[in-house]
């Protein structure tokens, strides 16, 4: 696998509704190796699927405390409380939303060798979690809106973006 591709809004690709992983091989390894080295590249905390153009259940998350893999993460538990944070996305430059989200959760997933592993997240790393898995279901912060300021705030990033055109866009499976 090459160079993987940050998507940026409006791209299609940020809409898909990701596939389980069902074949743990060595191409889902590479790409959660380079979707890492993009992330961190990107001094994001999260990296989803779907910000690179693949309709798949993956994403990896560093909220500072080292490096998570997770393939076809579930929700197991989450804290009634809910608390908010100002979150960005590397997939919406420029754009920050105040997201209400459970404090903690509890999430199955598996790593790159298809192994079950349960773990729970507090603050930071819970948020982090939630935000890429709204990332596989298709789900932007922006969605969190309402609607005047979700259209203003997709104006902002496409008017604040640099000159450069996509003009063709691939959402590979
Ligand atoms: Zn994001």
């Amino acid at each position: 696998m090459g160079q993987l591709e940050l998507k940026t809004y409006p791209d299609p690709c940020l809409r898909i509704r990701t596939k389980t992983v069902e074949k743990f091989n060595s191409d889902i390894a590479e790409t959660l190796r380079a979707m890492a080295s993009l992330m961190h590249e990107s001094h994001g905390i999260g990296l989803a699927a779907t910000q690179v153009g693949l309709g798949l259940s993956i994403l990896v998350i560093d909220p500072g405390d080292g490096l998570i893999n997770m393939i076809n993460p579930e929700i197991l538990d989450r804290s009634k409380e809910k608390t908010y944070l100002e979150e960005g996305c590397l997939s919406l430059p420029g754009l920050t939303v105040n997201v209400k989200r459970s404090k903690t959760v509890k999430i199955r997933a598996c790593d790159e060798n298809g192994n079950f592993f349960v773990k729970t997240f507090d603050d930071l790393g819970a948020k982090a979690v939630q935000h890429e898995m709204d990332h596989l279901k298709g789900i932007l912060i922006m969605d969190y809106l309402n609607p005047i300021m979700r259209f203003v705030a997709g104006r902002k990033i496409i008017s604040g973006r640099n000159a450069k055109k996509t003009c063709e866009v691939t959402c590979n499976e």
